[in-house]
């Protein structure tokens, strides 16, 4: 798929409406549409990377770019302390549904493990 064609370079672009919760040059992060727990948001690049498959050592301070900003926004929204969850999905097996790298930042209330 092209980054043309991907929902979420939509969303970067302002294409497709989001609720915008971070910004900056390389990076974007949303509340997700259909949130899995009290806080839902998805931290992703600006630059189209379809799978974690698809990184290589040229991301390497992008993908460190991604923890950190979910870390700084976990603090924001008051999660720190308690907790919360980081999730990247991979391909069919991982529940992948959306091939732009994201992120999923999940927290607000005691997840279980393991996962589904
Ligand atoms: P995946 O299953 O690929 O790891 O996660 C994709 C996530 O994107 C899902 O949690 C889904 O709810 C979210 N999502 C899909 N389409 C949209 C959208 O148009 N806007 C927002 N904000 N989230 C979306
Ligand atoms: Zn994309």
């Amino acid at each position: 798929m092209s980054s043309e064609d991907c929902l979420f370079c939509q969303l970067i672009n302002g294409d497709i409406k989001a609720d915008v919760v971070y910004v900056d040059d390389d990076v974007f992060a949303f509340r997700d549409i259909n949130p899995q727990a009290p806080v839902h948001i998805l931290i992703i690049p600006k630059q189209h990377i379809a799978t974690i498959n698809d990184a290589d050592d040229s991301h390497t301070s992008l993908l460190g770019r991604l923890v950190l900003t979910a870390q700084v926004i976990a603090k924001r929204e008051g999660l720190a302390e308690n907790g919360y969850r980081l999730v990247m999905n991979c391909n069919q097996d991982g529940g992948q549904a959306v091939f732009h790298i994201h992120l999923h930042l999940l927290g607000g209330r005691a997840l279980s493990w393991p996962p589904g």
